[in-house]
């Protein structure tokens, strides 16, 4: 069984265990480096980047993460984790840092105040036929994909709203609010692979 992290700092943490334990994982917060030392990969849940930002440096996880990004370490973002994921943002708040990962420039809070929150539903191809239903609430988009990354999801005007690069899965919406496992299956798969190698 994949022992896999969610960080567990703020933000929608409860709802991304319950998916990973529900496919079959041991799924844990992670609070401190000595946790994040334990999984074999990490989910950055939803919630507020900025907030999420201050508190990793707070905790001493900060740096710890980005060496486990850097090593291959399998994280999977949503929402807010896209943010803290991306390169380069946007409109981020005073001083706020991201983690980094994605080739991508990520804009906050990018749909306008009627849009703050909505929800669509989403042809994505690699998981197959079956729509997926996503809630946005106060979403970021992806602005640039960068050389290294590659659109997983787009709206149907075309923004990019799901990037993949390597064991790195970022997205704009949150599949753990609605039912939607089949992004928490591909990002187990790829912590199930790097832990047998
Ligand atoms: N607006 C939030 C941020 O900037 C993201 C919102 C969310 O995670 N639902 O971090």
């Amino acid at each position: 069984t994949p022992r896999v992290g969610v960080l567990a700092l703020q933000g929608d943490v409860r709802e991304h265990l319950s998916v990973l334990s529900s496919l079959g994982a041991e799924a844990v917060p992670v609070r401190t480096p000595v946790d994040l030392a334990s999984v074999d990969g990490l989910v950055l849940p939803g919630g507020e980047s900025t907030v999420i930002d201050k508190l990793a440096t707070t905790f001493g996880l900060r740096d710890p993460i980005r060496s486990a990004i850097a090593d291959g370490l399998p994280v999977f973002g949503t929402c807010a984790g896209l943010i803290l994921l991306a390169d380069r943002i946007v409109d981020g708040g005073p001083g706020q840092r991201t983690f980094g990962g994605l080739d991508v420039t990520v804009r906050r809070n990018a749909f306008g105040s009627q849009l703050d929150s909505f929800e669509t539903d989403l042809d994505v191809t690699v998981l197959g036929s079956g729509l997926v239903h996503a809630v946005f609430i106060r979403a970021p988009l992806v602005e640039e994909v960068g050389a290294a990354a590659t659109p997983l999801a787009r709206l149907a005007d075309g923004t990019v709203v799901g990037v993949e690069q390597g064991n790195l899965l970022g997205l704009s919406f949150h599949p753990e609010m609605t039912g939607e496992s089949r992004f928490h299956r591909r990002f187990l798969e790829r912590v199930s692979a790097r832990a047998s190698t």
